[in-house]
């Protein structure tokens, strides 16, 4: 099969549907477990993916494979949801940062004093093949109940200083409009509870979501809200993706990002460059730059953090400073994440290890 033939296996006209239905987020959402099936009919399921699949599926939205330029492993697009041989290497971690992860109340994570994340749903739109999760990939679907709600909702509440919750995932916007604002309100209905940040790779690979209904949802909880998307190539900045965040602008709902730094992905200055001011140019603010975590399945997306650093040395100055994210990453032993600036060159444990200090003052190797 030739290339371009393949990759017209992943348009909108493959699946014999009008713009109406491939504009609507569910007709997206109910399709995104054929993503293997439609890889595989492009011949990209060969070289030893059928195993990666097995360990951990793909899923995918139509609208998102889409978005690739070839129909190639490489392609930066696809590279983020085909499955990969490399992910079964067995090298990292399965949970790296599991003793800290929670405070005794179900799917809520208590880290940083003044904040705690609530893990919405385990849904996803897509699977990103970068996922700190994928382990849990499948558990707690569908919206939390009425139980879990109040548990932690409880638990915010005896707890004043909690100024912020991130309402996260999964992916929070996979639920409907009514769900969501259940979880919202149940939060933002607590006095010393300011600010929601709702994360969502949704803008990303299934724009369609961010409809006037979700607008209204996320800017009338009476609250702060806003949006931390997950956008990684500047492929994924698409008019549907720009008129979305505008939408929940208007509604009163600001966007930031939170990109991972991937090999063969976006780990050059030029793709960065491209993403960063893309970003600002559809009116979402870039947050952070993650450094991969060191997690089983992942590690052959991580570049290294001094390779992190170089990028961002290339970047700075060179494009406007709204543009600049942190770079960051999550510390070992629940150290929490340190941000770092390029040239910071950090000290060095006996066994040569770099040392970093963590919020709380703790020196804390990363090896
Ligand atoms: C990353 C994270 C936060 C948010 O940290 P910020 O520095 O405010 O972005 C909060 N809680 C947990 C558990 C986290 O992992
Ligand atoms: S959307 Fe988020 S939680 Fe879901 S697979 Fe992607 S990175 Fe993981």
């Amino acid at each position: 099969m030739r290339a371009e033939d393949r990759l017209s296996g992943l348009g909108r006209e493959s699946w014999g549907v009008g713009e109406a239905e491939w504009g609507d987020w569910r007709w997206q959402l109910r399709h995104s477990g054929e993503a293997w099936g439609r890889l595989s009919a492009c011949g990209l399921g060969g070289g030893g993916r059928e195993e990666a699949q097995r360990r951990y599926p793909a899923q995918c939205t139509p609208y998102y494979l889409s978005l690739a330029a070839s129909a190639s492993p490489d392609d930066p697009v696809l590279r983020q949801v085909l499955p990969d041989p490399a992910e079964l290497s067995g090298d990292g971690e399965e949970d790296p940062f599991a003793e800290e992860a929670h405070c005794g109340v179900p799917r809520l994570v208590h880290r940083y004093r003044d904040r705690a994340l609530f893990l919405t749903t385990g849904d996803c739109a897509a699977h990103c093949r970068h996922c700190m999760r994928k382990r849990n990939w499948g558990e707690l679907p569908g919206a939390p109940s009425a139980e879990a709600l109040a548990a932690a909702a409880g638990y915010v509440r005896s707890h004043p200083e909690i100024r912020e919750i991130l309402v996260s995932g999964g992916d929070p916007l996979t639920l409907s409009d009514g769900e969501l604002e259940r979880v919202l309100s149940a939060f933002a209905a607590i006095p010393h509870v300011e600010t929601l940040r709702v994360g969502s790779r949704l803008p990303a690979v299934l724009p369609q979501r961010l409809t006037e209904g979700l607008a209204a949802v996320l800017g009338g909880v009476g609250k702060a809200v806003f949006l931390a998307c997950h956008f990684n190539h500047p492929r994924e900045l698409t008019e549907a993706a720009a008129a979305g965040v505008l939408r929940l602008l208007r509604a009163g709902v600001p966007s930031v990002c939170q990109s991972v730094l991937l090999r063969g992905v976006n780990d050059d200055p030029e793709t960065l460059r491209e993403l960063l001011t893309g970003l600002l140019r559809i009116r979402v603010k870039p947050y952070c730059l993650f450094h991969g975590d060191p997690i089983r399945g992942t590690m052959h997306f991580r570049t290294g953090i001094a390779r992190g650093l170089e990028l961002m040395g290339a970047l700075r100055g060179h494009v406007s400073g709204l543009a600049m994210p942190a770079f960051a990453f999550d510390l070992p032993q629940g150290g929490g994440k340190v941000r770092l600036e390029p040239g910071d060159a950090p000290r060095r444990a006996p066994d040569g290890a770099p040392v970093f200090r963590s919020f709380e003052g703790r020196d804390i190797p990363y090896r």
